[in-house]
């Protein structure tokens, strides 16, 4: 499900009009970016984004997110509508010692199934 301009309010307040990232206020020149890259097989839902700045954005890149990241995104989400795209619940709840793009692999081979 694509991103609806009132998902984007929604996410805009459960950030508290700010970046994801920086944690600075947003303005009105939010991007999208996805939590788990698309790069890693990504989802394009709200479930899979948050809004940062552009420049924030582009430092992200194709990384996966942090830890510190994870619980954060999913604290805001906690409640939410929004939701949280389970591969990345799956990357929070993993093993430390496994490698991460295994863990993203296998739980979006899990929803195929
Ligand atoms: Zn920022």
């Amino acid at each position: 499900m694509p991103m609806t301009p009132e998902d984007s309010q929604v996410m805009d307040v459960l950030q508290g009009g700010r970046c994801f990232y920086c944690g600075q206020p947003i303005g009105a020149k939010a991007t999208f970016d996805h939590v788990i890259p698309q790069a890693y097989g990504g989802a394009d839902e709200p479930s899979n984004i948050v809004l940062t700045h552009r420049r924030c954005n582009q430092d992200k890149l194709d990384r996966l997110p942090s830890w510190e990241e994870l619980e954060r995104f999913i604290e805001q989400r906690r409640r939410s509508r929004l939701g949280i795209w389970p591969p990345i619940r799956a990357l929070y709840d993993a093993d430390p010692d496994e490698d991460e793009w295994i863990v993203v692999a296998r739980a979006i081979a899990d929803l195929r199934r």
